[in-house]
């Protein structure tokens, strides 16, 4: 297994292998940069991280006969196993940055005013609830809501398991 050693307060960027979806999206709710998609696997993979000086998660063991940029190989199926080996070895974290990328496509997150998003939302979300943020690039909005409260609580079990 390759260890990668990040700074402390660096941003942590990550490419992860198409096999990943599960540990993707938590990892965006964490409010981590990774890009992920159907092209990212192999060579494609390694581009993309070279390119913009990403680290790869990869569970593919042929992949460091590529010669692939810095790479963390992932021991477990599991997604939430996966999520534990990142913690551990890469001092994984959240706090501020929880819930500031969209889910679907990695974006930041824009803060939006409650009136600009009264034609994008649902009424009874528009009129419970008061903050809103949207993605700029695919439009999805999103608001504080109990799914978030109940993400949160499932990612700190798993950081505690
Ligand atoms: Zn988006």
């Amino acid at each position: 297994m390759s260890k990668v050693e990040i700074t402390e307060g660096a941003e942590r960027k990550f490419a992860a292998d198409r096999m990943l979806g599960r540990l993707v999206k938590w990892l965006r709710v964490a409010g981590c940069d990774v890009i992920y998609g159907a092209h990212l696997s192999g060579y494609g993979l390694i581009r993309a991280a070279r390119a913009e000086n990403r680290i790869i998660l990869t569970r593919d063991r042929s992949l460091k006969q590529k010669q692939p940029p810095p790479f963390i190989f992932l021991e477990s199926d599991r997604y939430d196993e996966q999520l534990r080996q990142l913690i551990r070895d890469c001092g994984l974290k959240w706090g501020e940055r929880l819930f500031s990328r969209c889910l679907l496509c990695n974006s930041v997150l824009q803060a939006r005013s409650k009136t600009t998003v009264e034609k994008l939302v649902p009424p009874y979300v528009y009129s419970s609830q008061e903050r809103f943020s949207w993605c700029p690039a695919c439009r999805r909005v999103y608001w504080p809501a109990t799914h978030q409260r109940k993400m949160l609580d499932a990612l700190e079990k798993i950081a505690a398991a």
